[in-house]
Formats: structure tokens, C-alpha cells, sequence
């Protein structure tokens, strides 16, 4: 299959890739066109995620996070950053799935989990056989998950046993497995469970309502004495600061997936500007049009090439907290700025699904909460540029 550079791709960074990474995108490209894009917006309608692309996914490689085996192109974050970027563009939603099936949960176990752990469970993620979720936030802990996580684990013999609440849960609803961070009521540190979501005391209930991101599912889950063995909690988990290595990974590729999400919303604004006309020529043909037109792309282009280097920092072993951090920070504004600009070229019809943009410009909100508020990783940037930390 052939690679196409995307037009919202001004600068060709699609060029970076390899050919086996560029064959691997062209069919990603091809099957999401072919298979999601024509349902995106009634799953989003109806808050419901399309069970039936999970398989395809898995098929396709997008749940291969490489751990510690050489796969010429999956250990490439930069190819991985493409994934999260061209899923984006025609469903962030989807993009979100994969984040958490791929990003955090196969992160964690790759990150924190012990040789024979990841390779028990992560070929089960990777092929799609199980679905996973990651269970950080709370109802009364979100940015500051660092310190104020209420839900403990108390150690019993051979086993622990988990107490408390988790809020947003991404895949929650339908996840065999969700990784629980709890707090030990021992030393008081952060460690993590592979928690399987069929043990009696585990209950999870979806968030309805939602406003962006509707075809994800996230849940509130209640752990009331929820025992298991220590065999599955993460060996190389010891504090949040192993925690806060999954995140540093799994930011970066959010603001891959923030670039996605603008590409979707200028594309199909670029698509309406050719189409529509007013004063008797298509408004694309209006100067203050084209003004909005070229400032999506313009923050395209900029944010494309700092999640490149951003991604190639981490291929190289040289990415920081704050390097991951300021991607998130600077792409997820500019994405907001783009779905918004892209929305008023479509005018009224920007605010109805079957123009696909309102799509876009709902779900950035979410992408521009999640995994770090703006706020926070301003803050974790800002640390590194002052030596003053400014958190409380
Ligand atoms: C769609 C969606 C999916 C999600 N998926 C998951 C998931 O799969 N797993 C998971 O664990 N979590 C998930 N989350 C949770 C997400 O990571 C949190 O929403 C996020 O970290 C913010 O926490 P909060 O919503 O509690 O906001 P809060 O922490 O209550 O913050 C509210 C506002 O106050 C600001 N603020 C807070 N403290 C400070 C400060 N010190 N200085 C300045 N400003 C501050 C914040 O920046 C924000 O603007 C998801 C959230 C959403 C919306």
C-alpha cells in the first residue's frame, strides 16, 4: 500500500518515517477511513464505543508497545506518535481507546511490571485477547494525584487488599483487567495492581453525560475490599515517581493525538471552504477564510514538529518530565485554537455532527484535560525553567 503525505502534513514530516513504519501507517490510514470515519459521528451520537474495531486495531499493530524485544518499527515512538496522530484525525475517540490500551496499560506493565509479568500480560493487550483501563484519578484527587490519592492498599499475608474510588476511568466499563494505583498503607507510597475487573468488591458504573469524548467510556469504580495476591501487584512499582514514568510516555503521544485531532477538524473545514458557496464563489475564495484557514495550519505545523522532536528525544533516551510536558501543554492549546478557527469557516453547520468538525471540536476539551491539565504542565515546566516548584 502506497504512503500518501496528508496535505494538513505541510512540511512532510510523514517523510521521517521508514518505508515498513510508512506501509504500516498507509494501512492504519486506510482501514480508519474505510471503517471508522463513516461511523464516528453515530457512536458519538449514541455514546457508544464500536466493540467491533477493537480486533482490527490489534491486527493492524496498534497495541504493540515494545517493551524490551527489537521490533524494527514498534519501538519507534515516533512511528507510535504517527499512529496516535492519524487515529486522531479521523477519531480522537478512538485514539483515546488505543492510548489507554496501548499508552497506559501496556506502559505500565512495560515500565513497572517484572520480566515475567510483562510477559504474561502484555501479548494479551497487544493482540487484543484483553482489554485494559488505568485507574489513577479519583473523585477527590485529579492534579494532584502526586500526593492526594485516598485509595489504599493494605498488605495481608500473600495478598493486598484495596479500598476506595477511581473516577474517569477510561475503558472502564468494559475492561477485563484495570491497573489500580493505591497508596500503601504501610509506607505510604504509590503502587500499582494488575487488578482483574471480575473480583468480587470491583464495581464500575459509566459516567453519562458527557459533552466530549462521548464514545469513550468512562467509568467511577468502587473497590470495597478488593483482595489480590501479590503476584500481581507491579514489582517495579514503588512510588508515583514510577507511576509518573508511564505519563511521561503517555503525554507525549497525547499531544500527538492533539495534533490528530486539529488535522480532522482543518481538513474537513478545508473540504466545506471548497464546497460552500456565499456572494457567488465558494467561501474558500474569501480572504478572511483563508486567514482562518492558514492559522489551523499554521499550528499544525508548529505542533507537528515539536512532538517529531519531542518523540525522537525519547527514541534517543533523552526525553525529560518537562520536555513531554510542555508538548502536551503548548499542542493541546494550539488544538483548541485550530478546532475553534476550523468551526467558525463552517459556520452554523460547524455545530452539527454530520459536518464533522463540531465532532473535533468537542472532543478537544477532553484531550485538553486529561493526562495533565494545561495548568500542570505548565507547572512541571515550569519547575524546571525557575528551580521553584509552584504545585500548592
Ligand atoms: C475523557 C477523560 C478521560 C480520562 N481518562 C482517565 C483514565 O483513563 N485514567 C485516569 O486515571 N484518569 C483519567 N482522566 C482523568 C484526568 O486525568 C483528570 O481529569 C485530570 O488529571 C484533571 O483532574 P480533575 O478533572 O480532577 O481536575 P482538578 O484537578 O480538580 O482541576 C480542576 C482545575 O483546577 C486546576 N488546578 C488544579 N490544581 C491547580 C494548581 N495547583 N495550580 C493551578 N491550577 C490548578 C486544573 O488545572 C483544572 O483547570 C480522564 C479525564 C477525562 C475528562
Amino acid at each position: 500500500m502506497t504512503f500518501e503525505p496528508l496535505a494538513s502534513d505541510f512540511y512532510s514530516y510523514g517523510s521521517l518515517l521508514s518505508d515498513q513504519e510508512r506501509d504500516a501507517i498507509a494501512k492504519l490510514r486506510a482501514w480508519a477511513e474505510a471503517d471508522v470515519k463513516p461511523i464516528a459521528g453515530e457512536y458519538w451520537d449514541r455514546a457508544e464505543f464500536p466493540m467491533q474495531i477493537v480486533k482490527p486495531l490489534a491486527d493492524l499493530g496498534a497495541y504493540s508497545f515494545a517493551w524490551d524485544e527489537t521490533k524494527p518499527f514498534e519501538n519507534s515512538a515516533v512511528f507510535r506518535g504517527f499512529v496516535a496522530m492519524e487515529l486522531a484525525r479521523v477519531d480522537p475517540s478512538v485514539a483515546t481507546f488505543v492510548g489507554v490500551q496501548n499508552g497506559l496499560v501496556n506502559g505500565s506493565l512495560s515500565l513497572c511490571g517484572s520480566a515475567e509479568q510483562r510477559a504474561e500480560w502484555i501479548p494479551k493487550f497487544a493482540s487484543g485477547e484483553l482489554i485494559g483501563a488505568f485507574g489513577l484519578t479519583e473523585p477527590l484527587s485529579g492534579s494532584d494525584s502526586a500526593q492526594g490519592l485516598r485509595t489504599t492498599a493494605a498488605r495481608e499475608g500473600d495478598s493486598w487488599v484495596l479500598n476506595g474510588a477511581k473516577r474517569w476511568i477510561g475503558n472502564g466499563t468494559f475492561s477485563d483487567i484495570t491497573i489500580i494505583w493505591a497508596k500503601d498503607v504501610e509506607d505510604g507510597q504509590v503502587k500499582g495492581f494488575i487488578v482483574p475487573t471480575t473480583t468480587p468488591g470491583y464495581t464500575a458504573t459509566k459516567i453519562e453525560g458527557k459533552i466530549s469524548l462521548r464514545s469513550v467510556q468512562n467509568a467511577d469504580i468502587v473497590l470495597d475490599g478488593v483482595v489480590v495476591p501479590e503476584s500481581l501487584r507491579l514489582q517495579q512499582a514503588d512510588s508515583f515517581r514510577d507511576t509518573a514514568s508511564v505519563l511521561r510516555l503517555t503525554r507525549a503521544e497525547v499531544a500527538w493525538a492533539a495534533v490528530g485531532t486539529a488535522m480532522g477538524a482543518y481538513e474537513a473545514a478545508v473540504r466545506y471552504a471548497g464546497e460552500r458557496v456565499q456572494f457567488g464563489k465558494t467561501i474558500g475564495s474569501h480572504q478572511l477564510v483563508q486567514d482562518l484557514l492558514v492559522k489551523c495550519l499554521g499550528n499544525i505545523t508548529a505542533s507537528l514538529g515539536m512532538v517529531v522532536r519531542v518523540s525522537e528525544m525519547l527514541d534517543r533516551g533523552e526525553q525529560r518530565d518537562e520536555h513531554s510536558a510542555l508538548a502536551k501543554a503548548y499542542t493541546t492549546a494550539r488544538m483548541r485554537e485550530t478546532v475553534a478557527w476550523a468551526r467558525e469557516a463552517v459556520g452554523g453547520n460547524g455545530i452539527v455532527l454530520d459536518y464533522e468538525v463540531a465532532r473535533f471540536f468537542a472532543d478537544a476539551e477532553a484531550l485538553y484535560s486529561y493526562e495533565g491539565t494545561r495548568e500542570m504542565n505548565t507547572l512541571i515546566v515550569g519547575r524546571k525553567i525557575t528551580g521553584s516548584a509552584a504545585f500548592v
